[in-house]
C-alpha cells in the first residue's frame, strides 16, 4: 500500500455537539463587523442557541448530532468531547447530557461529557439585580447534584468572560463541581483577560481552553502546570478577527498545547481537524508535526485519556485514521480539502472513503 500516511484517530476535546440548527443568520452581521454583544442585542449568540435547542425535541437533536458524528469520523476523529450549555434549564440540561450518553453507546465514536450549565446567564434570568446569582444558585443547587448522581459528566466547565461569568463566580462553580467530583475545565482569555487560565491552574483544570488574550505570566503559569492549554483556531478564523493565541510562545515556554475545533454554531461551525491542523500551521505558526501531536495526544491528555487513546501504541485502543497523501505534512498542507481514507475506533473500520 503506497501514498497513504496512518496517524493516531484525533481526539476533539472541545466542541458543543448537541444544538438545534446552525446560525447561518447571524453570519452576515458578523461579517459586516458587529461585535458579539450587537449580535446578542438582536436576539443571536448563545442565547439564540438557547431558544432553538429548548424548542427541539430529543429525537431532532440527536439525529442532528448523530450525523454530525458520522462526520467527525470522515475526518478521522475517534474521541470528541462534548459540553452541555445550550439548555440553561434544569430539564435542557439534563436532556443534552443524556442525548449524549446515549449517543455515546449507540455509535462507534467515544463521547466525553462536559457539563456547561454555567455557559451565559439565560434570559429569564437577567435584568434582575440578583438574576445571575440566583441563575448561579440553580447551576449549584439543582443541576450540579443531579448530573452527579446520574453519572452525566466527567468535566465541569465554565464560561469564564466579559458578559459570561466572573473569575469568582467561576471559582465558586468549578469548586462546587470538583466537590462533586468533576474535573473543572474552563473556556479561558477568549474575549477578555479575566484571570481564567490562573484560576484553572489553581484549581488543577484538566484544560484552559481558548487563550487569545492570554499575558507572559498566564504563559508562565500554564507552563508550569500540568493544565493543557486547548487552542481553537476555527473560532478566529470563522469570526474573522485574526487574534490567535500565542502557540509559539505557549509550546517555547513548555505548556501542553492542544488543538480542537470548538464545533459550535455561533463561532466555530466545523467537525474538520485537519482544517485545524492548516489553521494551526498557517495562523498559529505551528509546524505539523506539532499540530500533529496537540490534536492526538495532547488533545489526549487534556480529556485524561492519554493511556488509552492519542498514540499508535502497543496497549492502546486501536483508534486510527488514514490519509491518501505521500507525506504527513500534506494533511495541513491541502487545508479545507477532504483527505482522509478511513478511520478506525478500537480495531473496527468505521469510516471508508467510496
Ligand atoms: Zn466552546
Amino acid at each position: 500500500m503506497g501514498g497513504r500516511v496512518v496517524l493516531p484517530g484525533f481526539v476533539d476535546s472541545h466542541t458543543h455537539l448537541i444544538h438545534a440548527a446552525s446560525r447561518a443568520e447571524e453570519y452576515e452581521l458578523k461579517i459586516q463587523g458587529a461585535s458579539y454583544e450587537e449580535i446578542g442585542r438582536k436576539g443571536g449568540g448563545i442565547l439564540n442557541s438557547v431558544r432553538k435547542l429548548r424548542a427541539e425535541s430529543a429525537e431532532r437533536l440527536k439525529a442532528r448530532a448523530r450525523a454530525a458524528l458520522e462526520e467527525f469520523a470522515s475526518y478521522g476523529t475517534t474521541t470528541v468531547e462534548a459540553k452541555s450549555g445550550y439548555g440553561l434549564d434544569l430539564t435542557s440540561e439534563l436532556k443534552i447530557l443524556r442525548l449524549q450518553r446515549e449517543l455515546n453507546r449507540e455509535q462507534p465514536l467515544e463521547i466525553v461529557s462536559t457539563f456547561l450549565g454555567a455557559h451565559v446567564v439565560p434570559a429569564e434570568f437577567r435584568g434582575k439585580p440578583d438574576g445571575t446569582s440566583r441563575y448561579i444558585a440553580l447551576v449549584l443547587g439543582r443541576m450540579l447534584p443531579e448530573v452527579v448522581s446520574d453519572h452525566l459528566a466527567e468535566f465541569c466547565d465554565v464560561f469564564c468572560d466579559r458578559g459570561a461569568f466572573t473569575r469568582n463566580e467561576s471559582r465558586r462553580i468549578l469548586s462546587a463541581a470538583k466537590q462533586h467530583g468533576l474535573a473543572p475545565r474552563l473556556h479561558a482569555e477568549q474575549l477578555s483577560h479575566t484571570g481564567a487560565t490562573q484560576l484553572g491552574v489553581e484549581l488543577g483544570a484538566a484544560s484552559c481552553d481558548h487563550l487569545e488574550q492570554v499575558n507572559t505570566a498566564d504563559i508562565r503559569a500554564l507552563a508550569k502546570s500540568e493544565t493543557a492549554a486547548t487552542l481553537l483556531p476555527g473560532c478566529d478564523f470563522h469570526l474573522g478577527w485574526a487574534n490567535y493565541a500565542p502557540a509559539r510562545k505557549l509550546i517555547e515556554a513548555g505548556a501542553i498545547v492542544a488543538l480542537a475545533t470548538d464545533y459550535n454554531p455561533g463561532t466555530s461551525p466545523t467537525v474538520s481537524m485537519p482544517m485545524v491542523l492548516s489553521l494551526a500551521c498557517s495562523q498559529l505558526r505551528m509546524s505539523p508535526a506539532e499540530a500533529i501531536t496537540a490534536a492526538t495526544v495532547n488533545a489526549a491528555y487534556a480529556l485524561r485519556r492519554e493511556t488509552r487513546v492519542g498514540s499508535l501504541e502497543a496497549g492502546k485502543q486501536a483508534d486510527l485514521a488514514v490519509f491518501e497523501v505521500e507525506d504527513y505534512r500534506e494533511i495541513p498542507y491541502y487545508f479545507g480539502m477532504q483527505r482522509c481514507w478511513m478511520t478506525m475506533k478500537n480495531g473496527e473500520i468505521i469510516y471508508m472513503r467510496n
